[in-house]
C-alpha cells in the first residue's frame, strides 16, 4: 500500500493545476482545520479519505468552479456567510457600500433600511447585526437567493433582518426608509468578463444588465424617491465605468448632495444621494 500523503506533499501536487491560496482554503474544507493547523501541521499524514475528497474539490476548481461555491461560505465585513450558485458571490467591494451606509446610520438610533437585490444578504444583513437598532429589509425577486439570505440573516441578525421576495420595489408598499442600499447588475450584456474566471459560475440575472448595464440602476434611482424618507439616502454599488451616468440619473431624480466613493482600488464605485 502506499504511503499516506503528507499535508505539504497534497498542497504541493495541487498547485500544479490551481492556485497556492486555493489550495490552502480547499485543504482547510476538506479537512475542517484552519490556517494555523495546516501551516503546523505540514508533515502530517493526511487520511486517505480526505485526500480523496481534497483531490475532488482541487478537481472542481480546476475545472473553474470558484472557491466559494465549493466551500459554500465567503468572509465579508468579518463575517462568514452562506453561498450557493443562485447568489453572487460576496465582494470586497460590497463592503464600500456598508461602510458608507453605516456612516449614515447613528449607532443607537432607530432606522429602516431596504438592500434591493440582496442575493446572500452580505449587505442587508451586516448593515442589521452592526445596527441593532435598525430595521432591515432584504428583498431580491429570486426565491433560491431569498433562502440564501434567510439563512445568513438567522446566522447573524435574526432580531432585525426581513426578508421580502420583490422585483425590486414592487412589493413594498409604502414604507419609507432612511437609507436604501444596493449592489444591482450592472455589467453590460456583451462584456467579455462575463464569459470569464467565476462570472462564468454566478447567475446571470444577478450580473447582467441590459446593453449598457444601467437598466436596473436607472429602475433602482428613478423610483427611490417615493421610497425614501425626508434626507434620505440612496447608496449603489455600480460598474467602473458608471459613475457619471449614475450622478445624472440621481439628479434627473431630483436626489441631493450628490456622492461618488472610491474602492480600495481607487475606482469610483458607489455613488449616492439624498431625498430632499
Ligand atoms: N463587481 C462585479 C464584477 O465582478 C459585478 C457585480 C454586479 O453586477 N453587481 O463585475
Amino acid at each position: 500500500m502506499a504511503p499516506l500523503p503528507t499535508v505539504a506533499a497534497l498542497l504541493e501536487a495541487a498547485q500544479a493545476t490551481v492556485a497556492r491560496a486555493d489550495a490552502r482554503v480547499l485543504l482547510r474544507h476538506a479537512l475542517q482545520r484552519d490556517a494555523a493547523w495546516l501551516i503546523a501541521h505540514a508533515d502530517d499524514a493526511v487520511a486517505a479519505g480526505d485526500a480523496e475528497e481534497f483531490r475532488a474539490l482541487i478537481a472542481r476548481r480546476a475545472a473553474g468552479a470558484p472557491v466559494a461555491y465549493i466551500t459554500g461560505v465567503r468572509e465579508f465585513y468579518g463575517r462568514s456567510f452562506a453561498v450557493t450558485p443562485a447568489v453572487l458571490i460576496p465582494r470586497p467591494e460590497s463592503e464600500l457600500l456598508v461602510e458608507l451606509a453605516l456612516a449614515r446610520l447613528p449607532a443607537g438610533k432607530a432606522s429602516r433600511v431596504l438592500d434591493l437585490g440582496a442575493g446572500s444578504g452580505c449587505v442587508g444583513v451586516t448593515i442589521a447585526a452592526e445596527r441593532p437598532q435598525a430595521q432591515v429589509v432584504l428583498v431580491d425577486v429570486s426565491n433560491s437567493a431569498l433562502d440564501v439570505a434567510r439563512a445568513n440573516a438567522a446566522q447573524w441578525a435574526p432580531a432585525n433582518a426581513t426578508l421580502l421576495h420583490s422585483d425590486w420595489y414592487a412589493a413594498l408598499g409604502d414604507t419609507r426608509f432612511d437609507v436604501i442600499v444596493s449592489n444591482p447588475p450592472y455589467v453590460a450584456a456583451s462584456d467579455v468578463h462575463l464569459q470569464q474566471g467565476d462570472l462564468r459560475f454566478e447567475p446571470r440575472t444577478a450580473l447582467a444588465a441590459g446593453a449598457d448595464g444601467l437598466r436596473d440602476l436607472r429602475q433602482i434611482i428613478a423610483h427611490a424617491p417615493g421610497h425614501l424618507g425626508p434626507g434620505g439616502w440612496l447608496l449603489l454599488e455600480h460598474g467602473h465605468d458608471q459613475a457619471a451616468a449614475c450622478a445624472q440619473l440621481l439628479a434627473a431624480a431630483g436626489l441631493k448632495d450628490l456622492m461618488v466613493s472610491p474602492d480600495l482600488a481607487g475606482i469610483a464605485r458607489v455613488s449616492g444621494g439624498r431625498s430632499a
